[in-house]
């Protein structure tokens, strides 16, 4: 089975072609990130208007690199929502059209489904398996005990992880998207700043990261005051190392309550090294398998849409042609 995966949510045009939910054939992907450097974040018109642009291209190379063309593809799957409206129609409505003129399914796919899902590309799901969600917009910890099923035990009650990162670079005058900045930094730094971290509740599997973040702000902005100066780079370690625990042992605490077979992480976050590293060790202690999809498949991708789209396909659950782009599209019922 070929799917067509077609991703274009926020400000990556990509187009892929998986067979099986499992094999990448190809997984095109056109970032925006240069443009939208200048402003220092996403600006919604601009996406909207470059996925217009990119997303006929950007599926014709992904068909190509394959060796397929539309004759051989069985089902189109396209991410639905959450994200920028205006960014998510331009994906939704050229997927409608080739399902249309093709006379082939159309499967709509949750975002978040699809960045957990780009770990079946590596490897077999194993269940009940826990997902540590990490991205620009989302921060959960999600329980799989069957394919397609998503049950939200803890989630971020302010700020995402990555949002927290681009924040936090943005003060200390980084490019956007700053995550892979401070990741860079942190890793030459010492931890020897003191910042919280937000436990919340004793059995709570939530998150915020929104009073880190003022504390690291704080931290700069007294500093500057007594006119001293703080190493950046020890700074990025210590925030990293406030945010990696935190995640890190809410993550172990779930996998042992919830007696899982497998540990997944997903998400932009999750080509942060630091994470990487301190979750292998956890889980390796722990003894929970974990996967980790390697850096390209992190980040927003098409390949990871057609993969969540697989299952889809299997179970029949088809979008009609008047599938539509919804920005605050829910994970736990988009499976029903
Ligand atoms: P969502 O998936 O929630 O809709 P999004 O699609 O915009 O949001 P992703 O593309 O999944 O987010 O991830 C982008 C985020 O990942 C950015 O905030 C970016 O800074 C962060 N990021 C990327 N690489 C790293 C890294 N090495 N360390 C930390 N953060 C990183
Ligand atoms: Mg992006
Ligand atoms: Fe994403």
């Amino acid at each position: 089975v070929y799917i067509l995966g077609i991703e274009t949510s926020c400000d990556e045009t990509s187009a892929a072609v998986v067979q099986d939910g499992r094999i990448v054939l190809s997984n095109i992907i056109a970032s925006q990130a240069d443009i939208h450097k200048r402003f220092g974040g996403v600006v919604p018109e601009v996406a909207s208007r470059r996925h217009v642009e990119n997303i006929t291209l950007t599926i014709e190379e992904a068909l190509q690199v394959a060796g397929k063309t539309l004759d051989d593809i069985d089902a189109i799957a396209v991410t639905c929502g959450p994200g920028l409206v205006g960014a998510l129609l331009v994906g939704v409505a050229a997927a409608k059209a080739i399902a249309f003129a093709r006379e082939i399914p159309l499967i709509g796919v949750h975002h978040i489904a699809g960045h957990i899902y780009a770990n079946r590309l590596v490897e077999e799901m194993q269940f009940p398996l826990l997902a540590l969600v990490v991205s620009g917009g989302h921060t959960e910890l999600v329980l799989m005990k069957e394919h397609n099923h998503f049950r939200i035990l803890g989630e971020t009650r302010d700020d995402a992880a990555g949002e927290a990162y681009d924040k936090v670079a943005r003060a200390l005058s980084l490019p956007y998207p700053g995550g892979p900045h401070i990741d860079r930094m942190a890793a030459e730094g010492n931890p020897s700043v003191p910042l919280p971290r937000a436990w919340l509740e004793p059995d709570s599997y939530d998150f915020s990261f929104s009073g880190l973040k003022s504390a690291v702000l704080n931290t700069l902005h007294n500093a500057a005051q007594r006119g001293e100066t703080i190493d950046p780079v020890d700074l990025a370690a210590s925030f990293q190392s406030s945010v990696v625990e935190v995640l890190v042992e809410k993550t172990i605490r779930a996998a042992k309550e919830f007696d899982v077979k497998q540990v997944v992480l997903a998400g932009g976050v999750a080509a942060n090294k630091g994470l990487r590293m301190a979750l292998q060790h956890r889980c390796e202690k722990a003894n929970v398998p974990l996967v980790i999809p390697p850096f390209v498949l992190c980040t927003d991708n098409a390949a990871m849409i057609a993969a969540a789209g697989f299952v889809s396909y299997q179970q029949r659950k088809f979008a009609s042609l008047d599938l539509n782009g919804t920005p605050n599209l829910p994970l736990e019922t988009s499976a029903e």
